[in-house]
């Protein structure tokens, strides 16, 4: 017997989809990418429509009919293609990418709480109780959301209730998610000449409505966000929208507010809102309310319903690749989102990822090239610190350079700012004992304990574990502790002391946790009300302060020592942008570096601004070695808690991968780098093959023989494209 039937992905490991049939009320009202919910296992869940048609019953057993539809939400036909695409390379269930692509909150059905904005009535003069008027008193100017005020007015929702019925303020139910805006600079409205060339180049591909991939290569400060606003104008004015990735949250606030100055329908997409908030967006932008959004690398699954260009800003950034399930590469999944759309995409960098600038030579991409820095401010000069010579004229254990102290005294003077880049946060990095010399180790990761002061703690920064600060080593009952090396809590202290009066802010995962914490640290610094951030990688990025005159980096070939083939690239993406903070004003900017490796040529690169030097050498070793660009890797991964089940399912499925190799080769299996993590023991293998497709055919060979799978207590894991391979 013929039915309508309907493959749903639910989210369940392994399994793609389940069939179901449509019952009659369905029919005709059921579309592919609709959310339904169906019974499964005697549970009742939620999934997707991937597939539906009229087909043969199967007479083995009786399907089941879908129980019903959730209204409002419906994945575009276009965003549904992706994400198959997506699991396919990816190699997890459709249902697996599904939960990771669209937001729990809107697979719920969350109801949709609209989003209430306050504002200040101007020239209110009317008589308020005291707690009113300090209430009022301590709202700003323009308009802001009731969360937002209720914290920076330290009281409840009702008392803004009693404001605006006495007609102080006013409260607006808005469906768009605001967030307190940075004060932007001046917008320069007319284009470079570089960057008019951009937009042209760009621009006739977006008239033809053809596809096509760029790198837009410019330098720190060359204004790449000119062009993108330029060319969005452009894509919002034929009546489509644009997505704008990004790679860190803490960029947002800085360029939504300047978005927004041009285009008011900017919505911002990350993943600091509430359940309600985020069911809301999700639904205004999947009815095209707006022209672009702009997020991290979950907004690429943003369902906008007519995409007319893909951004993604610093392409070269690592937090584009998702380390858990599904296991994307933002960037790479935008390449190929835009080319079945069929419309433009711009990888913007200062300092493209090699992936990136092999497939411009290769001619796959076309290189837009900004140069110049049109607001001024020329490249900073840099200082390089010998720390072996430093060490040795401080006759001691130097953390901090004469050299640096002396240039952070004058920006001080000269009422100008600093960012200090040290990329290690808590007081010291490691504890030990001072009788065995033991250094303490978390109990649950094969990783160093950190000793943070201010909170008497050592923690581990891998698994969030913590306990006090011991009097005695635990390991021989005997010595004292103590502590060594040097973090951001202990570089805010020694700076405090060696430069009186600096007012210091520190920007890390333990200042900026809770929400907007980093628009509120930055906000402070961008009206000048402190004089210079320290902090880890966090500010190094995209940043834009142009009273900024100095930037150190310490310990900047330390990341040169893990063992990855991408580390000697990470490192001169690193120097070179935090680097590029500097100067970007009138005064030309300094950038003083303290490493122990001088000559490393990820470093005098980076500050000698030789790109190419560092970009040949480095992609010749890659090709030696047959690391991507020039190859291909997958990544397996085995964990559980007990070691010797772990080593035995990692050995026997080793032997099912290297049965498959025809020219590929296996890594391992062996214990990883990270032996221990969270408690669980780890072991890892990888496969080399010549290119991306190789990989792919390897693992369709391994997918024909019936895969590998988790035991009931070792989980298996497949990363294609890994970044993280310790
Ligand atoms: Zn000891
Ligand atoms: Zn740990």
């Amino acid at each position: 017997m013929e039915s309508i039937i309907a493959d749903v992905a639910i989210d369940c490991p392994g399994r793609d989809c389940f069939s179901y049939r449509v019952p009659a009320p369905l029919q005709g009202q059921l579309e592919l990418g609709d959310c339904v919910d169906v019974e499964f296992n005697r549970r009742r869940l939620r999934g997707f429509v991937v597939e539906m048609g009229l087909r043969v019953e199967p007479t083995a057993y009786a399907l089941k009919d879908i129980i019903g539809k959730r209204p409002g939400v419906q994945l575009p036909a276009a965003l549904l293609r992706l994400i198959r695409w997506g699991a396919h390379y990816y190699r997890c269930s459709l249902g697996e990418f599904l939960a990771g692509a669209v937001p729990a909150a809107v697979r719920a059905g969350t109801a949709v709480t609209p989003q209430v904005t306050i504002r200040k009535v101007a020239g209110y003069s009317g008589a308020l109780t005291p707690k009113q008027a300090a209430a009022l008193a301590a709202l700003p100017d323009e308009a802001l959301s009731l969360g937002a005020a209720q914290e920076l007015a330290q009281c409840d929702g009702a008392l803004f209730k009693r404001l605006a019925a006495r007609g102080a303020i006013t409260l607006v139910e808005e469906r768009t998610i605001l967030e307190r805006r940075l004060s932007a600079r001046e917008e320069r409205f007319s284009l470079s000449p570089e960057q008019q060339s951009a937009v042209d180049a760009v621009a006739a591909n977006l008239a033809a409505r053809s596809q096509a991939t760029y790198l837009l290569y410019g330098i720190t400060g060359s204004g790449k966000t000119l062009v993108y606003i330029e060319l969005a104008l452009q894509v919002i004015a034929s009546g489509r929208q644009c997505l704008l990735l990004l790679p860190e949250i803490a960029l947002t606030p800085q360029l939504a507010a300047r978005l927004r100055s041009r285009i008011p329908r900017t919505a911002v997409w990350h993943s600091a809102f509430t359940d309600g908030e985020r069911a809301l967006l999700w639904r205004e932008v999947a009815a095209g309310s707006f022209d672009l959004v702009l997020g991290t690398r979950s907004a690429l699954f943003a369902p906008l319903p007519a995409i007319g260009l893909i951004i993604v800003d610093e392409e070269h950034e690592q937090s584009y690749k998702q380390e858990s399930v599904p296991r994307y590469h933002a960037r790479d999944l935008a390449v190929v989102y835009a080319t079945q759309l069929g419309v433009p995409i711009i990888l913007g960098s200062a300092t493209p990822s090699l992936e990136t600038v092999h497939n411009a030579r290769t001619r796959r991409y076309q290189v837009l090239s900004l140069r110049s820095r049109p607001l001024g401010g020329a490249l900073p000069t840099p200082v390089v610190v010998d720390m072996r010579e430093e060490c040795h004229r401080q006759k001691a254990q130097a953390q901090i350079s004469q050299e640096l102290l002396t240039r952070l005294r004058g920006v001080k003077t000269r009422g100008e700012q600093a960012i200090i880049l040290l990329n290690r946060r808590g007081w010291s990095p490691v504890v030990m004992c001072q009788a065995c010399g033991e250094a303490l180790m978390c109990t649950n990761c094969a990783i160093s304990m950190t000793y943070h002061k201010a909170a008497n703690q050592v923690r581990c920064h891998y698994c969030d574990a913590a306990r006090a600060m011991p009097r005695t080593c635990p390991a021989c009952g005997v010595g004292p502790m103590t502590t060594s090396g040097m973090g951001t809590e202990q570089l805010v202290h020694a700076l405090a002391q060696e430069v009186p009066g600096l007012r210091i802010q520190r920007v890390d995962a333990d200042t900026v946790s809770e929400r907007q914490g980093h628009a509120k640290l930055f906000q402070a610094f961008a009206e000048g009300r402190s004089d210079c951030l320290v902090g880890t990688q966090m500010v190094a990025k995209g940043l834009d302060f142009p009273r900024v005159t100095l930037v150190g980096v310490l310990g900047a070939d330390r990341s040169l020592a893990i063992p990855d083939f991408r580390a000697g690239e990470r490192t001169y993406q690193l120097i070179a942008q935090v680097a590029g903070r500097a100067g970007r004003g009138s005064t030309p900017g300094t950038v003083v570096v303290q490493a122990f490796d001088v000559q490393a040529p990820a470093l005098v690169c980076a500050l000698e601004h030789q790109p190419r030097t560092f970009v040949d050498a480095e992609l010749k070793l890659r090709k030696e070695y047959g690391y991507p660009p020039y190859g291909g890797l997958v990544r397996f991964l085995w964990s559980g808690e007990s070691a010797a089940q772990v080593q035995s399912l990692a050995e026997k499925q080793g032997d099912i991968l290297r049965a498959l190799l025809r020219g590929e080769t296996l890594l391992g299996p062996g214990p990883a780098g990270l032996a221990l993590l969270k408690g669980l023991h780890r072991w890892h293998g990888m496969i080399k093959a010549p290119s991306r497709g190789a990989v792919q055919a390897f693992l369709d060979r391994l997918v024909a023989q019936g895969g590998l799978k988790s035991s009931s207590t070792v989980r298996f894991a497949i990363d294609v494209d890994p970044y993280v391979t310790s």
